[in-house]
């Protein structure tokens, strides 16, 4: 290997064979923004995952061609063009159903947050330095030639996440980067976090609270379900970043071993579940935190779950079943989750493993009775019809769900003579 190759790093391998570039829809886009007078590449995302080898779902392009002429050429090969964002030379183009950004090449004059003066260019080099990290500055032709003119093929499969130029100034312009310095280590980075970037990321950490609660929210809630999500939590705290992103102390090693029972059982990680393990002490920080990040009524209310004082003992399976059919299966599952990261049993525990699993083996059973049944018996209000049934219901509860409808009806029956 030369000199010039090792200070270069790998070259990428082309992405001919990838699947995504030979899409209908990305072929057509392609073809609408290829050919004279313009170059149009697929960047960013895309191009990161597939020379991973990951699956790519979004596409982004970047393109010399302006966007008035980007909507003008999409519009003249049959596809929708929307003007997201002109000012910053984005159109949205849609090809078969599918919503491609295409951004015009560009230089960021002036950066405030996302607020950019920009200058257009034809100048590949100086749009990838607008971008924040270098393995996100990487670019595919429409015959998959892979375009990387800052080295981030070589960061990318060394899991370096290095900031493209100065961190510190990076981050001024946009301190959203911080959490993005996050969030592509956790899903990335290999070994430990780039120790300049980390350092920009320390000193710069008051510009956070001029973040919006949707972006910060955003990037926060794909951090939380990244595989290194527990280290980059762990890092982000140690350098005194996570207090300030959370707006209160994290509960780290109960992050962690919610992590770690998610991983036994093999169960896809929910973002606002693992917030509830991380931040949430008492009822009162559920509301908080679901102010903060604007997040939904359904959201605070999985998160609430994380300051409840439930006992953390392990439920026997006819006390599980109750409350399996009291919460409903998504709601007792992450009760027990939390749960049994709250108590001291390992993820490889088999008695919780059954409690969490619960719902897989036991179908939650209908109530068989109706108020009509109680009606039949004789003539009673409406609240004592409510009232008989969530009786004779109670007792369904309390007998293990066994006793089947006519049973229920006897039981019904002998209730109403008994208080006619
Ligand atoms: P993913 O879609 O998996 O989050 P992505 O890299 O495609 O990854 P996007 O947010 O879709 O991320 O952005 C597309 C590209 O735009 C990024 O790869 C990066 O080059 C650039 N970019 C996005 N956000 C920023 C930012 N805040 N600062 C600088 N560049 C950015
Ligand atoms: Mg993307």
């Amino acid at each position: 290997m030369s000199d010039d190759t090792s200070k270069r790093g790998a070259a990428p391998p082309s992405l001919e064979g990838a699947a995504w570039l030979h899409r209908p829809e990305t072929a057509r886009v392609f073809a609408a923004l290829g050919g004279k007078g313009g170059e149009t590449r697929a960047v960013g995302g895309a191009v990161r995952d597939a020379l991973l080898g990951l699956p790519v779902a979004d596409v982004d392009f970047a393109t010399t061609i302006v966007p008035d002429k980007v909507m003008a050429r999409a519009r003249k090969a049959g596809l929708k063009a929307i003007p997201t964002g002109l000012v910053h030379g984005t159109v949205t183009v849609v090809a078969d159903g599918t919503s491609f950004e295409v951004t015009t090449l560009r230089r960021d004059v002036e950066t405030f947050g996302r607020h950019a003066t920009v200058a257009f260019t034809e100048d590949w080099a100086e749009d990838a330095r607008r971008r924040d990290f270098t393995l996100n500055a990487l670019y595919a032709g429409a015959d998959g030639a892979v375009f990387d003119p800052l080295g981030g093929y070589q960061d990318l499969i060394s899991g370096r996440v290095r900031f493209i130029g100065d961190a510190a100034m990076r981050i001024r312009e946009d301190y959203l980067r911080i959490l993005r310095f996050f969030r592509f280590n956790a899903f990335y980075g290999k070994g430990r976090f780039d120790a300049d970037g980390l350092k920009a990321c320390a000193r710069e950490r008051a510009g956070l609270r001029l973040l919006s609660a949707e972006r910060v929210a955003s990037e926060l809630k794909r951090l939380l379900v990244a595989p290194r999500a527990a280290e980059a939590m762990s890092v982000s705290f140690d350098h005194g970043l996570l207090c300030d992103i959370l707006g209160g102390v994290p509960r780290l090693a109960r992050f962690d071993r919610l992590i770690g029972i998610e991983l036994a059982l093999g169960c896809d990680p929910n973002a606002v579940l693992r917030l509830a393990a991380l931040a949430v002490f008492v009822p009162g920080d559920a509301k908080r935190i679901a102010r903060r990040f604007k997040l939904s009524n359904a959201e605070q209310a999985l998160l609430a779950l994380g300051g409840e004082p439930f006992d953390h003992v392990l439920p026997d399976e006819a006390a599980a079943k109750r409350k399996l059919y009291a919460l409903g299966p998504e709601r007792y599952a992450s009760r027990v989750l939390l749960a049994w990261a709250d108590s001291a049993a390992p993820a490889t525990d088999p008695a919780w493993h059954r409690a969490a699993t619960l719902a897989e083996r036991w179908e939650v059973p209908d109530f068989p009775l109706r108020g009509p049944d109680i009606m039949a018996l004789g003539d009673f209000s409406g609240p004592q019809i409510g009232e008989m049934l969530r009786r004779v219901e109670q007792h369904w509860i309390d007998g293990g769900f066994t006793q089947d409808r006519d049973e229920l009806l006897a039981l019904a029956e002998a209730m109403a003579k008994s208080s006619a």
